[in-house]
């Protein structure tokens, strides 16, 4: 079997909001072979940009887009094709766009192994561990402490039973901090689990000092306390945090996360549409368990991006845990015709073979960028 074509294809909602939200503006990938077989993958990331690594026309040696690397190629072993990507954009890549592009192409490239094999691909990964994950919403503080209970409430009425709250006002001082985690714990009840994430405000003295103020809530972890360039900090921090500290969602490649691991960091965040792939997630999630330590997929775009992390969870013994993204975007929530949907708090992980989604092409076409 051979590669034949290798389609980008930008989707983008009329409205993209400056927010912090990933699923407005996507880039979708399709893997076509010559035996009719296609595979799916997703870039989260600067789709333009990440388009273009694609398209790229062959250059001198390790500076060729992927389309050019890919085709002709046969799909059946994506680790070798994974190291292959790596290597031969290694000009112009290594960090940054071309890992964010090779991380859609290897998506679509387990994809279609499993449909090569007839096996989800959980399997190919040697699970399943479980057929469904529990998930976690989150979402930014309320404005007020007031508005912070409010969303902790939809949270419970949906049957979920965690939720993390991030950015917004939090932060900025030590009373307005305590005042949003304590009415979200006092919603949340003792019984579901609560998470935090700081979104980069503070340097390491700070997130010392409001850890151990956070740590009566018993919180499952304090997310991005620092910058995420502040690899030292995290070190610190680690050894001294009153709460376990979580980090990762803007890293790429095993070699990231094995820094980030290395420093003490207690639970990462591999986004697996952007940090390289299942290729990446699988090797990121072998050296945690090997450290007793957690992985738990970033996801915050389509139901692509949720449903390879979902079969990659479903691999990882101690990997019961998955970020579920409720955002109403038509790309989150309609370009996965078969989206996995939430049942007791739990998202199912598809059975079929390789991802076992189909995407609506109504919705392709809708919002596709010409
Ligand atoms: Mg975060």
């Amino acid at each position: 079997m051979k590669i034949t074509a290798v389609e980008p294809i930008h989707l983008r909602v009329p409205q993209v909001l400056e927010i912090p939200d990933g699923t407005l503006d996507v880039l979708i990938i399709r893997i076509h072979t010559d035996e009719g077989l296609v595979g799916v993958g997703e870039v989260t990331s600067q789709s333009y940009v990440c388009k273009a690594c694609f398209e790229a026309p062959r250059s001198a040696a390790r500076r060729h887009g992927l389309n050019t690397i890919l085709i002709g190629e046969n799909p059946s072993d994506p680790e070798a094709l994974w190291e292959k990507m790596y290597y031969e954009t290694n000009r112009y890549g290594r960090r940054g766009a071309a890992i964010h592009a090779i991380s859609g192409a290897d998506i679509a490239l387990w994809d279609l192994k499993g449909q090569i094999e007839g096996k989800p691909i959980y399997e190919l990964f040697g699970g399943p561990h479980r057929t469904s994950v529990r998930a976690y919403a989150s979402v930014l503080f309320g404005d007020t402490p007031d508005e912070t209970a409010k969303l902790a409430h939809q949270f419970v009425d949906l049957g979920l039973t965690a939720a993390k709250f991030g950015w917004g006002p939090f932060g900025q001082d030590p009373n307005t901090d305590v005042a949003h985690v304590a009415i979200a714990r006092e919603v949340l009840g003792n019984e579901r689990d609560l998470m935090v994430d700081a979104g980069h405000a503070w340097d390491c003295a700070t997130a010392i000092e409001r850890a151990k103020l956070l740590k009566p809530f018993n919180i499952g972890w304090l997310e991005e306390p620092l910058s995420q360039d502040d690899r030292k900090g995290y070190g610190e921090l680690c050894k001294q945090a009153a709460v376990p500290i979580a980090a990762g969602e803007g890293d790429v490649t095993h070699w990231d996360f094995e820094d980030l691991i290395d420093r003490g960091v207690h639970v990462v965040q591999p986004d697996v549409a952007f940090c390289g792939g299942l290729t990446v997630c699988r090797r990121v999630s072998d050296m945690t368990e090997a450290k007793g330590l957690r992985a738990v997929p970033h996801c915050f775009s389509t139901g692509i991006n949720l449903t390879a992390s979902l079969h990659w969870m479903a691999s990882v013994p101690n990997g019961d845990l998955v970020e579920y993204c409720l955002r109403d975007s038509p790309l989150m929530r309609k370009l996965v015709k078969n989206l996995p949907p939430l049942v007791d708090g739990r998202a199912q992980v598809p059975s079929g073979p390789g991802l076992g989604i189909e995407l609506d092409e109504d919705i392709i076409a809708e919002f596709r960028v010409q």
